[in-house]
């Protein structure tokens, strides 16, 4: 997603305060909130439960603030144990059950435990849970800013929770089905390809009832639950074009394409197709930089995030406002679009490593402005970025910063900015070629799956043959940027050579790391660069001895801008 969120879940909900109920209960009460947003304990989370497939039912009305759902887990046991802690909280539960047999639960505090009934290690089970209410969070069933209603769900980091009961860990990925019974009048749109409908609902349908459709979206590539929604509201579609052609094999069309499409508000589609215009061609720079799109569509939707942009697995969400005011968000298309690689398709397992997700699609996204507008609009973009980190009050924590438990505060400058700038510093440690190769691999590898930064480290030091532990240090697990005090001084030979000696110190904090980098060196002459030399600064004072035919008028720091610092220039020429 782009942007801190407007609205936390206030902190002060106190957990549930119901006694625990009985284990032989199958129905429960709707218990009292839990705060959203909070990192789990350290370690494997939900150890020993694999969910493989979500199938989730959910009625909604245009009149009602309550909805029903019913959702069918597909879960392999990996371990032996006794219940299945689900992820699930805030809704009335009206059965449990597991392989179609009533079963035994208990519920508070943000967990629905399922007694797995003597099943264990090796079986894969099927867990049913039918519930109603009005979500806590996570599904928003309320009314847009122009006062039609709608219902969209938002569940970053880990607010699935509230609407269907999960793992709600990045850890656990998964296939999930969406069957949507919604008004009429209504457009639906989720995740994967749309299997049926709109078709008029069954009479029985679940949820408040009213003259309603049907639609079944399924996914069938294993997404995060941050990134499992539904979106309902009266809607305008259209396509913007087809994209990744040949390199979009869920699509599972002749053509190999995936369509770009929005969806959005009836009075907005003036600002959408400005902002979507060159939606197939991002997705197009995206698909031959890194590898293959892994979704059977990418829509474009507005909705009720919290978020300017929510990077949902084939379906991106974009606030309401910008787009409503008639602006053009493509920064955020791109930022979002690039997720569909970094985040979706490559989940980073634990929430500490989220910037391999949103540094990726910070940096991915000015990698794109630079293809598609030139140099200077990336130069822009990364000095922006560069800017934002240096100004912002964490750097004196690491990116990956484990001490952190509220998931949202890492939406920061670390995970964005500086992230996106350990990708565009190593790029530059490691040139382009060996760079883009082993960000292909790294994609290739982990595709659909999870990682974390140690496997980008590993898919780096193959690609280049070198061990980076060095970099991956300093930069992601240690806080600050270095501060280079440069100065430089002429020692004449014969003639009109002689040698420029520069000096660098590094004067940063003293709690932060004295860091090993290479930097280029230009000796310039006459508005022209003499000479060029990469060396490597390491330690709080390093000389460097440039040989010249001629003396310098000038000697340029890091000229291409390949490293993340702050510099003051002294004693220049002395
Ligand atoms: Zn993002």
């Amino acid at each position: 997603m782009r942007s801190v969120p407007l609205l936390l879940v206030a902190g002060a909900f106190p957990l549930s305060a119901v006694a625990h109920p009985a284990l032989a209960q199958h129905r429960f009460p709707e218990p009292a909130p839990i705060q959203a947003g909070m990192a789990p304990p350290p370690g494997v989370y939900a150890p020993g439960i694999d969910v493989l497939h979500y199938d989730i039912e959910v009625g909604v009305s245009d009149t009602a603030s309550w909805f029903a759902g019913r959702a069918k887990l597909r879960v392999a046991l990996t371990a032996a144990d006794s219940t299945l802690p689900l992820d699930f909280s805030g809704l009335a539960v009206d059965d449990v059950r597991l392989d179609g047999a009533e079963a035994s639960a208990s519920y508070e505090g943000g967990k629905l435990d399922v007694d797995l009934a003597g099943h264990g290690a090796g079986d894969t089970v099927s867990v049913l849970v039918a519930y109603h209410g009005t979500p806590d969070d996570g599904l928003f069933l309320g009314k847009d800013i122009r006062g039609k209603p709608v219902a969209f769900a938002d569940d970053w980091p880990n607010r699935a929770r509230f609407w269907f009961p999960s793992v709600d860990h990045p850890s656990d990925k998964a296939t999930v089905t969406f069957t949507v019974h919604a008004p009429s009048r209504w457009k639906v749109v989720a995740n994967g390809r749309l299997v049926k409908g709109p078709v008029p609902a069954a009479a029985d349908a679940i949820g408040p009832p009213g003259d309603r459709s049907t639609w079944v979206w399924e996914e069938d590539v294993p997404i995060p639950t941050y990134t499992m929604v539904i979106g309902a509201a009266d809607m305008v579609v259209d396509t913007v074009g087809e994209a990744a052609c040949g390199h979009a094999p869920a699509s599972k069309r002749p053509d190999g394409c995936a369509t770009v499409s929005y969806w959005v508000f009836p009075h907005d589609t003036a600002a959408a197709r400005v902002s979507f215009a060159r939606g197939p061609q991002i997705v197009d720079f995206y698909t031959h930089l890194v590898g293959p799109f892994s979704y059977e569509k990418l829509a474009n939707v507005q909705s009720a995030t919290r978020f300017g942009g929510m990077e949902n697995s084939s379906v991106i969400f974009y606030s309401q406002r910008p787009l409503d005011r008639g602006r053009n968000i493509e920064p955020t298309v791109a930022h979002e679009m690039a997720h569909q690689w970094f985040g979706d398709a490559v989940t980073e397992a634990d929430w500490h490593h989220l910037w391999l997700s949103e540094g990726f699609a910070t940096y991915f996204s000015a990698l794109f402005f630079e293809h598609a507008d030139g140099e200077a609009s990336f130069r822009r973009i990364m000095q922006q970025n560069r800017l934002i980190y240096l100004n912002s009050d964490v750097t004196d924590r690491p990116v990956i910063d484990t001490e952190q438990d509220n998931l949202f505060a890492l939406l920061d400058a670390n995970s964005y900015q500086k992230g996106a700038w350990v990708l565009h510093m190593l790029r530059g440690v490691l040139g382009d070629s060996t760079f883009f190769s082993g960000i292909r691999a790294y994609y290739a590898a982990h595709r659909n799956g999870t990682a974390l930064t140690r496997d980008l480290q590993a898919a780096m030091e193959k690609a280049s043959g070198r061990n980076l532990e060095w970099f991956f240090r300093e930069w992601l697990f240690e806080p600050g940027y270095p501060h280079f005090d440069v100065s430089w001084r002429w020692i004449p030979g014969s003639g009109s050579a002689g040698t420029a000696e520069v000096t660098v110190l590094q004067t940063q904090k003293a709690s932060w790391p004295r860091f090993r980098m290479p930097v280029d060196i230009a000796l310039e002459r006459a508005g022209n660069e003499e000479r060029r030399r990469r060396v490597t600064v390491d330690g709080p004072r390093s000389v460097f001895r440039i040989e010249s035919g001629a003396r310098p008028d000038s000697v340029a720091f890091d000229p291409g801008g390949w490293v993340l610092d702050e510099v003051t220039a002294s004693g220049n020429g002395g």
